[in-house]
């Protein structure tokens, strides 16, 4: 079977240590040989970004320099305009037809999906992995999303088998209640951001002037 592939997206405003242990417990969790991180260049559904597109994914590169399996996608970035999921996974799809794909995101996210782009055809390219995140309650799904979940959501992994897309799993990882909004305002207000962000990250941050 070909190795599988999981995507995670985001807006990265800066990547955190709850981004980057989530990441590595998916690839682990999944067994995918590669977990792609995708910063995305306009997110359509918040406030624009405080650093920079190319800020954004130079941090991303710095904190997934050392960890194995886990890559920084640009496509996004490089397609500019208006980011949608949808259009990642089609692409990631068709440059691997054979491959399960996994898409993955948190809670808070996932609580928004019906307001996403073609959101029904999420599942018809790839699974759907969703992150339990501290701070963030299980939404009461809207009718239209009860009923595009009914059939697809299972809740072992192993129930995913050889299947390359089409089914949804909650997942339960590493909980740390880091949010990129905190680290923000805490640049912007003088205090540290120690050990919530790579030193890379925080040297960069630094060295940039960035959320101020
Ligand atoms: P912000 O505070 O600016 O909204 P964020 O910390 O939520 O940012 P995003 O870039 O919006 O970060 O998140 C990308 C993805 O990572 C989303 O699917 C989000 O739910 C998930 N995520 C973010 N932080 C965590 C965390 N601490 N644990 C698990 N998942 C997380």
């Amino acid at each position: 079977m070909t190795a599988g592939i999981a995507i995670y997206g985001g807006t990265f405003d800066p990547v955190h240590i709850g981004h980057l242990r989530s990441a590595i417990d998916a690839r682990v969790l999944l067994g995918v040989s590669e977990l792609r991180m995708v910063p995305s260049h306009t997110p359509p559904h918040r406030e624009q970004p405080g650093a920079s597109a190319l800020a954004r994914l130079e941090m991303l590169a710095l904190a997934t320099r050392d960890l194995s399996g886990i890559v920084v996608d640009d496509r996004e970035i490089e397609r500019s305009g208006v980011s949608y999921s949808i259009d990642t996974l089609k692409e990631a799809r068709l440059a691997h037809p054979e491959a399960p794909l996994f898409f993955v995101l948190g809670q808070d996210a996932f609580a928004l999906v019906d307001t996403w782009h073609e959101w029904q055809s999420l599942t018809d390219f790839a699974h759907l992995v969703i992150l339990e995140r501290p701070g963030t309650e299980a939404p009461q799904p809207t009718n239209p999303v009860l009923e595009w979940l009914t059939g697809k959501e299972i809740k072992q992994v192993t129930e995913f088998g050889h299947s390359i897309g089409g089914h949804i799993l909650r997942v339960k990882l590493a909980q740390l209640d880091v949010s990129a909004t905190d680290i923000r305002r805490r640049c912007h207000s003088g205090q540290d951001i120690d050990f919530l962000v790579p030193t890379t990250v925080q040297d960069y941050i630094t060295a940039h002037d960035l959320y101020q």
